[in-house]
């Protein structure tokens, strides 16, 4: 393109929210023949809120019941100890020691299990020991006990068996939720669920590209089940939804979709998307992402909007065009 129409070009994205980094970002966009999707701040407002709070019943003899009582079912912390009220009922209990542990984190999940304490009056204490394994979740020394939240895999790297809490967990997730498990003292507690919703644009923004001609994929590191329910929601095809996707592994993800010679925008927000916008033919941020996504991307979609995906893939199919 001649610089000419470059600047005309990088102006009306500009003017519609589409940041491009430079002339030969915006020659390559038109190219784009895959959209991939990150879940999780991209498709969704990634503002989680949490749900179920669902205690196992830790004295049935083998592998123990889930009692499917809902938040705030049972009475809360008991006013007779006074301000800091002690944990006394199961939920109250397990809630009190994920939101202890979580209260050292500033992942989305995290913020929401806080939040939920914090709203049905339940004190969190500050944790002694704290440390985060990405896409797995975290554990922590709460009133010296160890505390356990996250997936599958960070209690079954704990040696903590997780098949009580399979009933719960798939029921929830199946609802599109996240569920989160709790382990204390090397024992499976509980489980809590979060919830996170679509944004009003997203499904119209997919089913436009798909439309278009463009495929679209859901990448995300959370669990299969939950990407489904919201891919299932959004019109994406169950084949193209890779979830339990590990942050390292997010940009080996998109070389392997590139394999076959698609050319791949990765769209996400998070810093665990850098590298994986890096490795896509095109990478685009959403706005309010991450400023680690924001560098590594060749677009930034300033309205955190999913369907300035296609407002970018017209902006640069449109420069082009007249300059031929
Ligand atoms: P995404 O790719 O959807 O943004 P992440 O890679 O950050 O998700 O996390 C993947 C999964 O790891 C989450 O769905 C959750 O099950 C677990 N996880 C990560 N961080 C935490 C946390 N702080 N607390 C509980 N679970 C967590
Ligand atoms: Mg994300």
């Amino acid at each position: 393109a001649t610089p000419a129409a470059t600047m005309i070009g990088t102006s009306i994205g500009a003017t519609n929210g589409v940041l491009f980094t430079g002339g030969d970002v915006l020659e390559r966009v038109r190219d784009v023949d895959t959209v991939v999707f990150d879940k999780t701040g991209t498709l969704t407002k990634g503002e989680m809120t949490l749900t179920d709070v669902v205690a196992l019943d830790r004295t049935a003899a083998d592998g123990g019941d889930a009692r499917a009582d809902g938040v705030g079912s049972g009475p809360v912390a008991a006013a007779e100890g006074g301000e800091n009220a002690t944990p006394t009922d199961p939920e109250t209990d397990l809630l009190y020691a994920a939101a202890s542990a979580e209260s050292a984190s500033e992942h989305p999940l995290a913020d929401a299990i806080v939040a939920g304490a914090t709203e049905r009056g339940i004190d969190y204490a500050t944790p002694t020991d704290f440390e985060n394994t990405a896409g797995k979740g975290v554990r922590a020394t709460v009133d010296g006990r160890e505390v356990l939240v996250g997936n599958a895999a960070l209690l079954s790297d704990a040696g903590v068996p997780v098949d009580a809490a399979a009933e719960a967990r798939e029921r929830l997730e199946s609802e599109g939720k996240t569920a989160m498990l709790v382990a204390v003292d090397g024992r499976l507690a509980g489980v809590v669920a979060a919830a996170d919703t679509v944004k009003p644009t997203a499904k119209r923004a997919v089913s436009d590209l798909q439309a278009r001609g463009k495929t679209v994929r859901l990448l995300t590191g959370d669990n299969e089940r939950t990407a489904r329910a919201v891919a299932d929601e959004l019109g994406i095809p169950a084949e193209h939804v890779r979830a339990e996707v590990l942050p390292d592994e997010k940009a080996d993800a998109v070389g392997a979709i590139q394999s076959d010679g698609s050319r791949a925008m990765m769209v996400g927000d998070g810093v665990n998307d850098a590298p994986a916008l890096a490795a896509a033919y095109v990478g685009a941020a959403i706005g309010s992402g991450t400023d680690v996504a924001i560098e590594a991307a060749d677009v930034t979609l300033m309205r955190d909007d999913p369907a300035d995906v296609l407002k970018a893939i017209n902006v640069s199919d449109a420069t082009l065009r007249k300059i031929k």
